[in-house]
């Protein structure tokens, strides 16, 4: 069985080995190497066998919006006959519409929409996702939001992490985007530190979101906090987000569409990801996309993701992401499906924990049905998943998406892993 080792040796950059064992031992992975050098002291433990089927690490979803009420099909109905995103965001739909509806939903409501996304992108094989508040705007709701997120980190399988994105647009009972900022700053953000109820606190600098003042000064307080940092940065203008969270030390700059080069520099220089996010670009008609062959000459590590939410991309699948990376922003093959495991895991700042399978990362693997013997057919195969099953933290077994009418050979229970 194939696996996408963390080094890359010459297979384009997959880093693949040709019938390869993984030892797991309490959730971890102890040790990986070839089959035929499994140390003598683990032969003779219960297997489980990939019986020839292509294996990868578990895919990391390192930007998602996957907690929130409602939904946004008027918006899409909206733009389909010509309005833009940013005209129904400053006619006070768009993100505001997803605010009123989360406002009101209860806690189990949240928690049982969201559950189901993460089940449906568990069995097209994402096994880590980053999840971000940011549909409350007020203090309570925005609480409400990252306690959901909480929640689902303690009863999902997959690992979850959290960021509070409080600054995701100016909310309509404020008075001034400064005013926000300042409650932002003063009250809500020592509230979530306090709480402990996230690891990365994230911007949306745009235009008719925040400038870069206001993003600044949230960023500076929630870096004084001991926060990580994210931004939304150059998604539909130019604004100059990248630069800042590169100066700021930023874990990760997300969507760049319109990012230039000195942007890129900066971000390689200050070692911030590049989070790029086709789908959404895709699903909101965007004239402008990443290249991928500039990132690439900059020197900047580019992880992709679906930024699954409401308004801008419901997306769930991470395989078809990495088609967009390929179509879209010219990435190798290679390339999209490190995007997806190995680099977005430097987007969470967790790296060698999950997104590759070395010793001492979270045991999460994603089997391909038996069909696929180049794991390169994920981009390929546009929309289609090739996920058999998923193991996390080396217990429990998930059905993939795949397996669905894959016929007798698909390893659709568990049982059909039992020791030989
Ligand atoms: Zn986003």
């Amino acid at each position: 069985m194939p696996l996408l080792a963390e080094e890359s040796p010459e297979d384009g950059g997959l880093g693949c080995l040709e019938d390869a064992a993984v030892v797991v031992r309490e959730g971890r992975v102890q040790w990986m190497g070839l089959a035929s050098d499994l140390p003598r002291q683990w032969v003779s433990e219960k297997r489980i066998s990939a019986d020839g089927r292509v294996v990868l690490p578990g895919f990391v979803d390192c930007h998602s919006h996957v907690v929130y009420g409602g939904d946004r099909v008027g918006d899409f109905c909206r733009r389909c006959q010509g309005e833009s995103y940013e005209e129904i965001l400053s006619a006070g739909g768009g993100i505001h519409t997803t605010v009123v509806v989360t406002r009101r939903a209860s806690r189990e409501e949240l928690f049982t929409t969201a559950s189901q996304r993460l089940h449906r992108m568990r069995a097209f094989g994402t096994t880590t996702v980053e999840i971000k508040s940011g549909y409350g705007l007020d203090l309570e709701t925005e609480l409400k939001m990252l306690e959901v997120i909480r929640d689902l980190s303690a009863r999902e399988p997959q690992k979850i992490m959290s960021t509070f994105l409080g600054a995701h647009v100016v909310p309509r009972e404020a008075a001034s985007m400064e005013e926000y900022t300042e409650l932002l700053v003063d009250k809500m953000l020592p509230r979530v530190h306090q709480e402990g109820l996230a690891q990365f606190v994230d911007v949306f600098c745009e235009r008719g979101a925040f400038d870069l003042t206001s993003t600044r000064r949230i960023m500076e307080s929630a870096r004084s906090l001991g926060f990580d940092l994210k931004v939304h940065a150059e998604q539909l203008n130019r604004t100059g987000g990248a630069q800042l969270a590169a100066s700021l030390g930023a874990v990760s700059a997300d969507h760049l569409d319109w990012a230039e080069q000195a942007d890129l520099h900066a971000l390689a220089a200050a070692g911030t990801v590049g989070v790029l996010l086709p789908s959404a670009a895709l699903f909101t008609g965007a004239e402008r996309y990443p290249r991928a062959k500039d990132f690439r000459a900059a020197g900047v590590t580019m992880a992709l993701a679906t930024d699954c939410n409401p308004g801008s991309t419901p997306a769930e699948n991470l395989g078809l992401v990495a088609t967009l990376g390929c179509v879209q922003l010219g990435m190798t093959p290679a390339e999209s499906l490190r995007a997806i495991t190995v680099e977005a895991s430097k987007a969470l700042g967790l790296q060698g924990q999950v997104g590759s399978v070395v010793p001492g990362a979270r045991a999460d693997l994603v089997f391909l049905t038996r069909d696929v013997t180049d794991p390169r057919e994920i981009p390929y195969r546009m929309g289609i998943s090739k996920v058999d099953g998923v193991i996390l933290e080396g217990r429990s077994w998930c059905p993939g998406s795949g397996s669905v009418g894959a016929g007798r050979d698909a390893m659709a229970k568990p049982s059909m892993l039992t020791a030989r």
